[in-house]
């Protein structure tokens, strides 16, 4: 695969503090990736130094095959786009899409074709000659982003481009979004706290957290397979249950036992999601007890205590469907292959 963005064992801090600690990832050409973290994990720092502003104090940052570690952000042909549009107030969508060519050597004509093309591609070729007041927050959004497509970066780098948006709006910039770097073939790099923003969107995830990545893939891989805690709570609900694996693979904990979950002895922690738990009568399964329920339309979300153990399980609701009462004892039923074993 063509390489799109190299980070080389990257670090940095502000002012001997470190904000960055070693940080290598690959971004294929072509991909849409994301920088997934809570606040204050470095996703932003981790951006705003591909695009330049700022240089690693050790590793090496490159694009296709250009290390572009010391470059100024002007020498690297990459594309900015953030929170806030940053849009000029006193000038039109055509001029503010038309700002970013009018600085390079280009015939008026070839701009007038790229800023109509740009416009075109955001579906903003009737707003050309408004004032960005005069747009809702989404075509402002698409503004900014037209205005940073017509010059035709390399890498496209999103810094939580959608959370000024509301609900609604967000949900569909966010596919536009997509059909949009599809179409143009474009890298890009989208940085957000948001698991459902950065799973909806991305082929490829890393999750950072105080400045360390904790884990790269497809979001069903993290999902699914989650290496530690952090990223398995962060990435939706999960049980996590500390206990001990037997010689032999069997995982015991405070009297709940499963069989051949890992092969390496000692403790260990282990995660399952709610839903992956079946849930049977009292004979079947692991012996638990209803202490909350809460019904979610879709699903219906079950509190339970297992000897000494808390589980949370997910029963997908149907029409019609009995649900369980508080107090009721069921049968628990864990598949090992829907265990992970954390570290
Ligand atoms: P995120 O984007 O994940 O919210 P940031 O990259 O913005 O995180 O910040 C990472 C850490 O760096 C935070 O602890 C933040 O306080 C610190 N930081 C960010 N910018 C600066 C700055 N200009 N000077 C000093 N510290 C900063």
């Amino acid at each position: 695969m063509a390489r799109g963005v190299t980070i080389d064992h990257v670090t940095f801090g502000y002012g001997g503090a470190p904000v960055l600690e070693d940080i290598s990832l690959e971004v294929e050409r072509g991909q849409f990736f994301a920088f997934l973290g809570p606040s204050g994990s470095g996703k932003t720092t981790l951006l705003r130094l591909i695009a330049g502003f700022g240089t690693p104090t050790a590793g090496r940052i490159l694009i296709g095959d250009r290390d572009v570690t010391r470059l100024p952000p002007w020498s690297r042909n990459v594309g900015l786009v953030f929170q806030s549009y940053a849009l000029w107030p006193h000038m039109s969508v055509r001029k503010n899409v038309a700002f970013g060519l009018e600085r390079r050597k280009l015939s008026r004509a070839e701009i007038e074709r790229k800023v109509a093309d740009a416009l075109a591609l955001v579906g903003l070729s009737a707003f050309a000659d408004r004032r960005p007041a005069q747009l809702s927050g989404g075509q402002q959004q698409r503004v900014a982003l037209a205005r940073t497509i017509v010059i035709e970066p390399a890498v496209l780098l999103l810094d939580e481009p959608l959370s000024n948006l509301d609900a609604r709006l967000r949900v569909e910039m966010r596919v536009e979004l997509r059909q949009l770097q599809r179409k143009l073939g474009i890298t890009a790099i989208y940085v957000t706290h948001d698991q459902e923003d950065a799973n909806a969107i991305a082929d490829s995830i890393a999750v950072l957290d105080q400045g360390r990545i904790q884990q790269i893939g497809s979001p069903i891989e993290l999902y699914d397979r989650p290496a530690n805690r952090f990223v398995a709570t962060f990435l939706g609900t999960a049980n996590l249950i500390e206990g001990t694996i037997e010689p032999g693979g069997r995982f015991v904990a405070g009297g709940l036992a499963l069989p051949t979950v890992g092969n390496e002895p000692g403790r260990a922690c282990i995660s399952i999601r709610p839903q992956d738990i079946s849930v049977g009568p009292n004979e079947d399964g692991i012996s638990a007890r209803i202490a909350e329920r809460e019904f979610l339309g879709n699903i219906t979300r079950y509190h339970t205590r297992a000897g000494t153990q808390s589980i949370v399980v997910d029963v997908p609701h149907r029409r019609g469907m009995k649900a369980h009462d508080v107090g009721e004892t069921i049968g628990l039923i864990i598949t090992p292959s829907q265990v992970s074993v954390l570290r």
